[in-house]
């Protein structure tokens, strides 16, 4: 699964028009451990008039939507049958855990597959409404158009599926981008959706970087793009956007908050939990909780429970059954983390465990690094460093601790810990984010809307908040019988 002569344009292999070829390297070894074509200009215009032609011919987007979530279905069971393939090959080219992999990478796709599989008998495709003139109001909601889904390299199966199997659902036809750094599983889905009985052109895996993802951006035969990666990129998104009221949905960065109120009680489970909030990936989570807010007159306990498991993180091989924490990315983003901590020392932090490279002689590692004394003003406090780097900061009880937590551009997600989860919700009640979790770091349901506020994002995934992404309602207005 690992190395692809060709393109799949409309779940049909395709030679790439480019020429081109990503090579995959693994950011534990720095070897290529795969490779796909990268499309050029010609694929994608090849791609969107394929995916036009599924759209306007159908027949994927009148079929009965019961069958197309059935489908969806199918494939989380092929898919399923894969999970050992899977997690390894995208712990080869992501870096994380395989362990991790299993679950956070693998399990969460097939959980959206699972989810969408009932959606297609529950989500509300046509639905009557009294009309206030007397008759009645059909509302339809009708397939968005051809969708672009623009997929970021640290979670690679997780966000195309999140992308594609509402869009599926809805009707539409895809073209899926894969990012050039973890291209491999966006094949094994279109394969295995085809293997399930998708019909012909509604599915394409498109390679490439950011030039291949502008050009589909801004393509006339695009309708929908379904974005997740950083805020930089969403932002141009946008702007593009804007210039043809495109639609769009982003999913951006964050820099989340874990709250610990006062009546925490600091058991081990409640520690690893944080530790995995903010470090699970290397840090390189979407949702990571790296601003740890904790009671005053409780910190030192805390940073000294939380330097402990830190510390105790085992940084190595992603095959190895018992790594907790694989490599960064690449060696770019590693010398960025690198620079965060620096200048975070500089204006003051102290590390408390961590800060350096792990004794290994190849592979972009680094220490999990734990951060104290931070200006809550500095860029280390407000800014998403995507590695294993988190801040513990001192507030002064709970109207203090979600003062500082909305005191940021961002608003994906975060967690209040607590032992009266009646308070504990009161809190995350307040916290401007899209999701926010009690006691547990896990601030996502599958079955429930997520997405960012301010500058995490536009619109929401998962659950039928997410189908709503990918339709546009029509109402019908029915005159009364005669
Ligand atoms: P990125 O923004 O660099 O790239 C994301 C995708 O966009 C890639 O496929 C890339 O090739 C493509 N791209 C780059 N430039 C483009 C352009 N000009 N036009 C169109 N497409 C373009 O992000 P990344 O480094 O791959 O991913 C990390 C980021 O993703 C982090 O900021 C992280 O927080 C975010 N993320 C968000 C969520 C969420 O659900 N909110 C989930 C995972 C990751």
């Amino acid at each position: 699964m690992r190395f692809h002569d060709e393109l799949l344009i409309g779940g049909r292999p395709r030679r790439a028009a480019s020429g081109r070829t990503i090579e995959v390297r693994s950011p534990a070894t720095e070897d290529i451990v795969g490779s796909v074509p990268e499309a050029g200009t010609d694929d994608i215009d090849a791609a969107v008039r394929v995916a036009r032609g599924a759209l306007e011919r159908g027949p994927w987007p009148r079929t009965d939507p019961g069958e197309r979530g059935e489908l969806l279905g199918r494939v989380g069971k092929l898919l399923a049958g894969r999970t050992d393939e899977l997690a390894a090959t995208i712990s080869e080219e992501v870096g994380s855990p395989r362990r991790w992999a299993r679950g956070g990478q693998v399990g969460t796709a097939l959980g959206v597959l699972a989810v969408h599989r009932r959606l297609g008998a529950s989500y509300p495709f046509v639905e009557t409404r009294a009309a206030l003139t007397g008759g009645e109001v059909r509302i339809r909601r009708h397939p968005v158009g051809v969708v672009a889904a623009i997929a970021p390299w640290n979670a690679p199966l997780f966000t195309a599926v999140l992308k594609v199997a509402p869009a599926l659902l809805a009707g539409c036809p895809v073209i899926l981008k894969p990012s050039p750094e973890a291209p491999l599983s966006a094949f094994a889905l279109a394969e295995t959706a085809a293997e399930a009985g998708l019909p012909d052109g509604v599915l394409t895996v498109l390679p490439g970087g950011a030039q291949v993802g502008d050009h589909l951006v801004g393509h006339p035969g695009v309708d929908k793009i379904g974005f997740t990666g950083s805020t930089v990129v969403g932002t141009r998104i946008a702007q593009r956007c804007g210039q043809d009221l495109r639609r769009c949905t982003l999913e951006l960065g964050g820099k989340s908050a874990a709250v610990l109120l006062d009546d925490v009680v600091l058991t081990d489970e409640i520690v690893d939990a944080l530790v995995d909030g903010a470090m699970a990936n290397s840090g390189q989570v979407c949702i990571a909780q790296t601003r740890i807010l904790v009671p005053r007159a409780r910190q030192a306990e805390v940073v000294e429970a939380l330097a402990a498991a830190v510390g105790a993180l085992r940084v190595g091989d992603p095959q190895a059954d018992d790594t907790d924490l694989g490599p960064l990315i690449s060696a770019a983003a590693r010398e960025q983390v690198e620079a965060a901590i620096i200048e975070a020392r500089s204006g003051g932090a102290r590390v408390v465990t961590g800060g350096g490279r792990p004794d290994l002689a190849v592979g972009h590692y680094l220490e999990p690094t734990l951060l104290t004394d931070v200006d809550p003003d500095s860029p280390i406090a407000r800014e998403e460093v995507f590695g294993p780097v988190a801040v513990v900061l001192p507030h002064d009880g709970d109207d203090d601790a979600v003062r500082m937590a909305n005191d940021s551009p961002y608003g994906l997600a975060g967690s209040v810990w607590t032992s009266d989860t009646v308070r504990g919700e009161e809190v995350a009640s307040r916290i401007v984010a899209g999701s926010v979790a009690i006691n547990s770091s896990a601030a996502m349901d599958l079955g429930s809307p997520f997405g960012g506020r301010r500058r995490s994002g536009l619109g929401r995934e998962c659950g039928p908040e997410g189908v709503d992404a990918y339709v546009e309602p029509q109402s019908i207005v029915v005159p009364p019988a005669a």
